[in-house]
């Protein structure tokens, strides 16, 4: 067989996979295009199919977003007061901006969080 890698650990697999790349070597890319995960790893040859992260990083995504998005909406109300449409122009585009702009990167982080679990409960990797 090729390289040996030891035992991935969370936190290891999760940084991994938050900068969307393999959660094994950490080398090979993961995506293929925004949200598209490739087939397998270029560099270490781990297959990504079996780390099917479903709607979990949309669920995360929308939770942090959201706690952000209701404490800035909250403490710009209770220091400046600005207008409603004032405050709607900000957070209704920073919403999406922000939801769009960290979803693909929380998917590669529960992607990269699933590996180390599956590792950990001794899948053949
Ligand atoms: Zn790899």
């Amino acid at each position: 067989m090729g390289q040996q890698f030891g035992r991935p650990t969370l936190w290891n697999s999760l940084k991994r996979g938050f900068r969307r790349t393999c959660p094994r070597c950490g080398q090979g890319r993961m995506f293929a295009g925004y949200l598209t995960a490739k087939e397998s790893c270029a560099h270490c040859g781990l297959v990504f199919e079996p780390l099917r992260a479903d709607d979990a990083p949309a669920y995360f995504t929308i939770s942090i977003v959201g706690h952000v998005v209701v404490t800035g909406y909250l403490a710009t109300e209770s220091i400046l007061h600005p207008p409603v449409w004032l405050q709607l122009a900000i957070w209704m585009p920073g919403t999406l901006g922000m939801t769009l702009g960290l979803l693909p990167f929380v998917k590669g982080a529960v992607m990269g969080a699933i590996f180390s679990s599956q590792a950990k409960r001794g899948r053949a990797f």
